[in-house]
């Protein structure tokens, strides 16, 4: 019996998709969501040289921070146009963005198609019953882009009419440095910290990610040298998946226990490691030794 698998972000109510076979998924996307939970991201933003004019721009700053909030839940690609387009409600309306879109912090699980129950005590009945009702639609929406990300969908379909904007300003303005390209509104160009490491924040442990992952047809890294690294992709698929029914595809003998994670539904996030409190607990070594154990990959 061979089940899907789908990575949910509980607290947005968010999801890949479906990934396919969990070895298939853990070897052709190493890298899934880095940079959906990379922490800390910087947008380049000058202040805006004069004071607010426009109606909407005098708003006092709860109204216009709920008007973002209300747009990044129904229309980001129209919160992306107003992030471009009204300099005195960019900062508040890329806050609202991140917000919405980052799974950082956030909980996440891997669940297989015969996931019949979720972890205990960590999700609201409400989230409990939307997440064993996966058929809904309308529990969980796909993230654009994750899916972008994973199936490499151009900024210009995903968001075509802030794509078309932001072209359009750009080449009207092109010698002023307040232009913000799209790209660097979308999570998608999010720069990884040097020294970073995937947090588990819900029992305050943490993995070292170095750069290399172990892979054999990853198009991000290219050092030939065969390594125990692994991508943040591949721990996030093992350490949080979660079903009644141990078949993942991978070769090696998966039990009940290992498609029950220890981090599913658990607060994860990609932090620099200076970021990290000296009582956390360092379980790279552990993890590894775990996907280690339970990657080999099928013939
Ligand atoms: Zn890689």
């Amino acid at each position: 019996m061979g089940q899907y698998w789908d990575v949910f972000c509980i607290d947005n109510r968010k999801r890949t998709g479906h990934l396919g076979k969990l070895a298939e998924a853990f070897y052709s996307e190493p890298h899934m969501l880095e940079s959906r939970l990379v922490r800390h991201r910087t947008v380049e933003q000058p202040a805006p040289a004069t004071p607010p004019t426009a109606p909407l721009e005098c708003l006092p700053p709860l109204v216009k921070r709920r008007i973002c909030t209300f747009l990044a839940a129904v229309d980001v690609d129209g919160l992306l146009c107003v992030i471009l387009s009204v300099p005195h409600l960019s900062a508040i309306g890329q806050a609202a963005l991140n917000d919405h879109v980052s799974w950082a912090g956030k909980r996440i699980i891997t669940l297989g198609d015969y996931a019949k129950n979720v972890p205990q005590n960590l999700l609201s009945a409400d989230e409990e019953k939307c997440l064993l009702n996966r058929d809904d639609c309308s529990s969980y929406v796909l993230d654009r882009d994750v899916f972008d990300e994973i199936y490499g969908v151009s900024t210009s379909k995903a968001y075509p009419r802030a794509y078309e904007f932001s072209y359009a300003r750009h080449e009207k303005r092109r010698t002023m440095n307040s232009h913000i390209p799209i790209e660097y509104l979308v999570n998608r160009s999010a720069p990884l910290p040097a020294n970073r490491v995937l947090r588990n924040l819900t029992l305050k442990q943490y993995y070292r990610d170095d750069s290399q992952c172990n892979r054999q047809w990853c198009g991000c890294c290219t050092d030939d040298n065969v390594n125990d690294n692994f991508g943040v992709g591949q721990v996030v698929l093992i350490m949080t998946c979660w079903s009644e029914d141990y078949s993942t595809s991978f070769h090696a003998n998966w039990t009940a226990d290992d498609v029950h994670g220890e981090w599913a539904g658990h607060r994860l996030d990609i932090v620099a490691s200076e970021k990290v409190a000296a009582d956390w607990e360092d379980v790279t070594d552990v993890v590894r030794a775990k996907l280690m154990r339970l990657r080999d990959q099928p013939e």
